[in-house]
C-alpha cells in the first residue's frame, strides 16, 4: 500500500490546513518533552512570531532509564491542546500504547510513533485504525526496508496518513548521537509515496551542525524538518544538551529560509 509502484503520486496529508508531502516542506518544532503551560507557551508563542505551524512536544516518553522523567502523559497531551488552540498551532505528540489512540485523537493532530516503537506491532496496528495523521520514526538500528514494512502495517489497517522520518541510525560513530542517513530521503521517497521528513535533533544529538543538516535534508528532496525547541534547555527535563534556545532556532529558520531549500 505504501509502495510507489502501486500508487505513484505523492500522498499528501493535511495537518490542520498544513499540506505536508506536496509542493511546499513543512517545520515541525517544539520541546522534547511537555512540561508545563509555561514553558509550551513561551514556545508556541515563538513559533506563531516566527511563522511556524506545527508544534511537537513528548507527553508520554520512552526513555532509556526507568529512572528519567517519564513525561506527564495525558496532562502533557491537555496542555497540548489548550496551548495549539490558543495560539493557532497543529500539534504532534508520542503515544506509546495502543490504548491511549482514542486519547490523542482527542488532544492532538498527529500522533507519532518513537524509534523504539517502530516494531511495536501492536501499537502500529492501533495507530491504523486511528482517525488522525501518524508519524513513524525510523528506529534505532532499522533498515529502510523494515521502516517501510513498519509504515505497511499502519497502511494495511486502514490509515494511509503516514509520514515517515529519518532520526538517525546506529553506528560506530561518537560525535553524534546517531548517524543522519540522508542517503534514506531519496530512497524512502522513490520507493513510497509517502512524505519523508527529517529530525535533525535526533540524528545528531547536538545543536552546531543543525543547518548543514537541514539543508542536506532539504536537497535530498525532504518534506519537512523537525527540531526540538526549548525556552531554557539547561533546566529541560529531557534532552537538555540538544534543545536549542528560542533564539538559536530563529537563527536556524533564517538559515533555512536564505537557503532557498524551503519553498
Ligand atoms: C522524540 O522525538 O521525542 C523522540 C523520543 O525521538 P526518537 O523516538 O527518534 O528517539
Ligand atoms: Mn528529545
Amino acid at each position: 500500500l505504501v509502495s510507489r509502484k502501486k500508487k505513484p503520486e505523492n500522498t499528501i496529508i493535511d495537518v490542520k490546513g498544513n499540506l505536508i508531502g506536496g509542493s511546499a516542506q513543512v517545520m515541525i518544532a517544539g520541546p522534547c518533552s511537555v512540561e508545563s503551560y509555561e514553558q509550551l507557551r513561551t514556545v508556541a508563542a515563538a513559533l506563531k512570531e516566527t511563522g511556524i505551524k506545527v508544534m511537537r512536544g513528548g507527553a508520554f516518553k520512552p526513555r532509556t532509564s526507568p529512572y528519567d522523567f517519564q513525561g506527564l502523559g495525558v496532562e502533557g497531551l491537555k496542555m497540548l491542546k489548550e496551548v495549539a488552540d490558543e495560539f493557532g498551532l497543529a500539534t504532534i505528540s508520542e503515544i506509546v500504547h495502543p490504548g491511549h489512540i482514542e486519547l490523542a485523537e482527542q488532544y492532538i493532530d498527529v500522533i507519532q510513533i518513537g524509534a523504539r516503537n517502530m516494531q511495536n506491532f501492536e501499537l502500529l496496528k492501533a495507530a491504523g485504525e486511528a482517525k488522525i495523521p501518524v508519524l513513524l520514526k525510523r528506529g534505532l538500528a532499522a533498515t529502510l526496508e523494515e521502516f517501510v514494512h513498519a509504515a505497511e502495517y499502519i497502511a494495511v489497517k486502514g490509515n494511509t496518513q503516514v509520514m515517515l522520518i529519518e532520526r538517525g541510525i546506529r553506528t560506530y560513530e561518537k560525535w553524534t548521537r546517531n548517524t543522519l542517513d540522508i542517503s534514506a530521503v531519496p530512497l524512502l521517497k522513490q520507493e513510497t509515496h509517502l512524505p519523508v521528513l527529517v529530525d535533525v535533533t535526533h540524528s545528531t544529538g547536538r545543536k552546531d551542525i543543525l543547518l548543514p543538516c537541514a539543508k542536506a535534508a532539504l536537497a535530498a528532496g525532504a518534506d519537512g524538518i523537525m527540531v526540538e525547541v526549548h525556552p531554557d534547555p539547561q533546566t529541560a527535563l529531557s534532552d537538555a544538551a540538544q534543545q536549542l534556545d528560542i533564539p538559536q532556532f530563529q537563527q536556524l529558520w533564517e538559515g533555512i529560509q536564505q537557503s532557498g531549500l524551503y519553498t
